[in-house]
C-alpha cells in the first residue's frame, strides 16, 4: 500500500528536460488533487445532497480517468497525458451538466475556470485562450439546448448542498492547483537564479576570455579573462564592435561571418588573430555560439603560447631533419631492443650501399653490417652503462663485402616509449689512407733529407780532394817553374788538368742527378732492346778493353718512359758490370727479362748479371746511395747508382741487387711497359 502511494506521489521517472519534470510534477498533484476532489465531491453527494445515479455516475467517472491517465503517465509522453487530461476532465463536465438537465446552469460548469487554469499550467498560454473559447462556446450550445428542450428535464435535483459541494470541491482545487502553479513558479526562478549564478560564476572564474554581443556585433558583456588576455579594461570593450579587436590583416584574410549564418550553422569554431592594448598579436580560438536571446557568445581561447611552441618545434625539427639528412656521416634511427632501423639518411645510403627500401624495417645485424657482432653488444652495454658512446672505433662492411673502418657516436632518444638509439657513423678509410700516404711522405722526406745530408757532406768532401789536389800541384809547379825542371813541370799540370777533369765529371753527375724529377721529357714506348743496344755503343771502348761478352735475351719488351734516362739506367748498370768484373778470365754480362708478364700486368722485371767481383750482403743497400762506393780504387763518383734508383722509382719502378762476394752480382729492375697499341714494332 505503502508502495502504491508512493509510486503514485513520485513523477515518472524517465524524463527528457526540465520543463517536462515541470510537467510530469504539475500533472501528477493535479491528477491527486483532481481524484481526492472527485472521493469528496461523492461523499459530499451521498452525505448532504440526495444522491442521483447520473451524479454518482459523473462523479464515479474521473476517478477512473484519473487513475487511466496516472497508469499512462508512466508509458507515454507527458504531454499527451497532459491534453488526454484536460480534454476529458472538460469533456467530463460539460456532459455531467448536459446530462443532469441543468444545461448552463450545472453545478459541473464550476470547473470551466479550473480547466483553463490546468490548461495554461500543463499545455499552453493557447491552450488555456483555447479552452476559454470552447467554454464560451460551450455555454451558448448548452444555453440554446436548454431553450429549444433538446436537454432532458432536470433529471438531478440540485439542492442548496449540490451547488455549495460543487463549489467547495472546485474552490478547494482551484486553491491546490494556483497553489501549484505558483510553486511551480518559485522553483522555476529559484532554479533560474541558480543557473545564472552557476553561469556568472563559470563566466568570471573561466580562464578563457568569454564575451557576449548583441546582433550588431556590439559588446554587451565580457569577464576578466577576456581582460586580462587582452591588457584592455572594461570601458574599451563595452559597447564596441567585437571586429575593432580583430587584426586588420587577419579580417581580410577571414572575413567576419554573417550573424544569421551562426543561427543556421550553430556553435562555430575558427582562428583569429587579435590585437592587445600593446599593439602584440594575440592568436586565439574563438568558439561562438548563439544564445536563445539573440546574442552570441564568443570564448576565446589564448594559443599564442602553443603557436610558439609549435613553431619552435617545426624550425627545431626542420633544423633536426636537415642536418640528418645532410650529414656526410651515416646517421640512423633504430630500436635499441631490435636493433630495426626505424629511419636512415643518405649519408648512410652511400656509405653502406643500401637503399632506404633495403634498410629500414631491418636490422644492421640482418644486413650482416656488423665486422664483428661482439662489438655490436659491446656498444649496446657501454650505451646502457654510460647512457651515450663517443669515438667507438669498429669495422662495419658494405653490401659489396668492402670492410671500412669506423668511428661511432651513439645516443638513445625515447620514441613512444620505445628507447631507441641515434647512431652518427664515420668513414675512417679515406682518413686512415691519408694518414698513410702521409706517414709515408714523411718517410720519403726524411729519407730524402739524410740522403741531402749525406750529400752536402760528401760533394764538399769529395769536391774538396781534388781542389786540395790542384792547390797543392799549383804550389809544386810554381818550384818547378822556377828551378825549370820542365818534365816535373807537366807532371804538375797533368795532375791538375786530371782533378780538374774529376770535379767536372762529378759535377756534371751531380748535375745530371738533380735534373732527375724536373727534367723528364713526356713518356714514349722505348724497345728496351735498344737501349741495350745504345748502351753498348757508347761503353764500345770499356768493352774493347776487358774483352767482355755481352748476353742479351731475345724479345725482350717495349717499356714506356723518357728515352735518355732509360738509357742511363741501362748503361750505367751494364758499366759498373764491365768496370767491377775483377780479374775475371772470361768476363760475361747477361741482360734479360725474369719472366713475361701477361697483359694484365703493367711492369716487367729486367736483369744486368755479371760475374765479377759481386758484392757482399750488408752493402746491397748501401750501394744505391749518393757517392757510396766500396773500393775507392776503381775509378767513380758513386752517383750512377743513386742516379739509377730515382729513375726507376720515377716510373713506379724497384730496384736491388742480388750477390755475393766473388759470386758475380745481378741487378734487377722494373719498368713500365708501354700500353700495347702505342708499341712500336719491337724488333
Ligand atoms: P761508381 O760506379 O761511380 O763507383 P755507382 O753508384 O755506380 O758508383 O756504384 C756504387 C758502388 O757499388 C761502386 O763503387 C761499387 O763498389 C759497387 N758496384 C756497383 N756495381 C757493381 C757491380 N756490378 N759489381 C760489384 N760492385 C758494384
Amino acid at each position: 500500500m505503502r508502495s502504491f502511494i508512493g509510486t503514485w506521489l513520485r513523477p515518472p521517472a524517465v524524463l527528457k528536460d526540465d520543463n517536462e519534470i515541470r510537467i510530469a510534477q504539475t500533472l501528477n498533484a493535479i491528477l491527486l488533487i483532481s481524484l481526492g476532489g472527485a472521493i469528496v465531491y461523492i461523499l459530499f453527494i451521498l452525505a448532504l445532497a440526495r444522491s442521483e445515479a447520473i451524479s454518482l455516475l459523473f462523479s464515479t467517472l474521473p476517478i477512473l480517468f484519473i487513475l487511466g491517465l496516472r497508469y499512462l503517465l508512466n508509458k507515454i509522453s507527458v504531454y499527451v497525458v497532459s491534453m488526454l487530461f484536460v480534454a476529458c476532465a472538460w469533456l467530463n463536465l460539460t456532459l455531467a451538466a448536459a446530462a443532469d438537465g441543468y444545461g448552463i446552469r450545472g453545478t459541473s460548469l464550476y470547473g470551466y475556470i479550473l480547466i483553463v487554469v490546468v490548461a495554461g499550467l500543463l499545455i499552453s498560454w493557447r491552450a488555456s485562450v483555447a479552452f476559454a473559447l470552447l467554454n464560451i462556446f460551450t455555454g451558448l450550445l448548452l444555453i440554446y439546448a436548454t431553450d429549444t428542450e433538446i436537454l432532458p428535464n432536470r433529471v438531478v435535483l440540485q439542492t442548496d448542498f449540490t451547488i455549495w459541494s460543487a463549489n467547495a470541491v472546485f474552490s478547494v482545487s482551484a486553491a491546490f492547483v494556483l497553489a501549484i502553479a505558483l510553486k511551480s513558479l518559485e522553483n522555476a526562478s529559484r532554479r533560474a537564479a541558480l543557473s545564472e549564478s552557476y553561469y556568472r560564476m563559470l563566466f568570471e572564474a573561466a580562464p578563457n576570455g568569454i564575451c557576449i554581443v548583441d546582433s550588431d556585433n556590439r559588446i554587451t558583456m565580457a569577464n576578466e579573462a577576456l581582460y586580462q588576455m587582452t591588457g584592455f579594461s572594461p570601458a574599451d570593450v563595452i559597447g564596441r564592435s567585437a571586429l575593432d579587436f580583430v587584426d586588420p590583416q587577419d579580417l581580410v584574410r577571414r572575413p567576419p561571418r554573417s550573424f544569421d549564418q551562426f543561427m543556421v550553422n550553430g556553435p562555430l569554431k575558427r582562428e583569429r588573430v587579435l590585437v592587445r592594448k600593446d599593439g602584440l598579436r594575440l592568436d586565439v580560438i574563438i568558439s561562438s555560439s548563439y544564445m536563445p536571446d539573440g546574442h552570441l557568445q564568443y570564448i576565446l581561447q589564448d594559443i599564442t603560447e602553443r603557436k610558439r611552441i609549435e613553431e619552435a618545434l617545426r624550425v627545431s625539427e626542420e633544423k633536426f631533419s636537415k642536418s640528418f639528412q645532410a650529414s656526410p656521416d651515416a646517421v640512423t634511427l633504430s630500436s635499441l631492443k631490435s636493433g630495426k632501423f626505424i629511419d636512415v639518411n643518405e649519408g648512410f645510403i652511400k656509405m653502406s650501399g643500401y637503399s632506404r627500401e633495403e634498410a629500414l624495417g631491418r636490422s644492421a645485424e640482418e644486413l650482416k653490417i656488423w665486422g664483428d657482432i661482439h662489438q655490436r653488444q659491446r656498444m649496446v652495454e657501454l650505451l646502457q652503462t654510460k647512457g651515450r658512446v663517443r669515438d667507438f672505433e669498429t669495422t662495419l662492411v658494405r653490401k659489396t663485402g668492402e670492410a671500412i673502418s669506423c668511428l661511432l657516436a651513439v645516443e638513445t632518444v625515447e620514441i613512444g616509449g620505445e628507447t631507441c638509439m641515434v647512431v652518427v657513423t664515420r668513414d675512417l678509410s679515406r682518413q686512415k689512407r691519408i694518414e698513410r700516404e702521409r706517414e709515408s711522405l714523411i718517410r720519403d722526406l726524411e729519407a730524402k733529407n739524410a740522403e741531402l745530408e749525406q750529400f752536402t757532406y760528401t760533394v764538399s768532401h769529395d769536391l774538396k780532394a781534388p781542389l786540395i789536389t790542384i792547390k797543392g800541384f799549383l804550389g809544386l809547379l810554381s818550384n818547378d817553374a822556377l828551378s825549370g825542371n820542365r818534365k816535373r813541370l807537366e807532371e804538375d799540370i797533368q795532375r791538375i788538368g786530371e782533378a780538374a777533369d774529376k770535379m767536372h765529371i762529378l759535377l756534371n753527375n751531380l748535375l745530371e742527378l738533380s735534373r732527375i724529377g724536373r727534367m723528364m721529357n713526356i713518356p714514349e714506348p722505348v724497345a728496351f732492346a735498344d737501349l741495350v743496344l745504345e748502351a753498348r755503343a757508347i761503353l764500345q771502348g770499356r768493352f774493347q778493353q776487358s774483352k767482355v761478352e755481352l748476353r742479351v735475351e731475345e724479345h725482350l719488351p717495349v717499356v714506356q718512359g723518357d728515352r735518355q734516362r732509360l738509357l742511363e739506367v741501362v748503361q750505367n748498370l751494364i758499366d759498373n758490370a764491365a768496370k767491377f768484373m775483377g780479374d775475371q778470365s772470361h768476363p760475361l754480362i747477361e741482360i734479360g727479362q725474369v719472366s713475361r708478364p701477361d697483359s694484365s700486368e703493367r711492369m716487367a722485371t729486367f736483369f744486368v748479371r755479371d760475374n765479377g767481383i759481386g758484392i757482399a750482403p750488408e752493402f746491397h743497400e748501401r750501394i744505391f746511395g749518393l757517392f757510396n762506393r766500396l773500393d775507392p780504387r776503381i775509378e767513380g763518383t758513386g752517383v750512377g747508382l743513386a742516379l739509377v734508383r730515382r729513375v726507376v722509382e720515377y716510373y713506379g719502378g724497384k730496384i736491388w741487387v742480388e750477390s755475393e762476394v766473388g759470386q758475380g752480382s745481378t741487378f734487377f729492375f722494373t719498368l713500365p711497359l708501354a700500353p700495347v697499341d702505342k708499341s712500336p714494332a719491337a724488333g
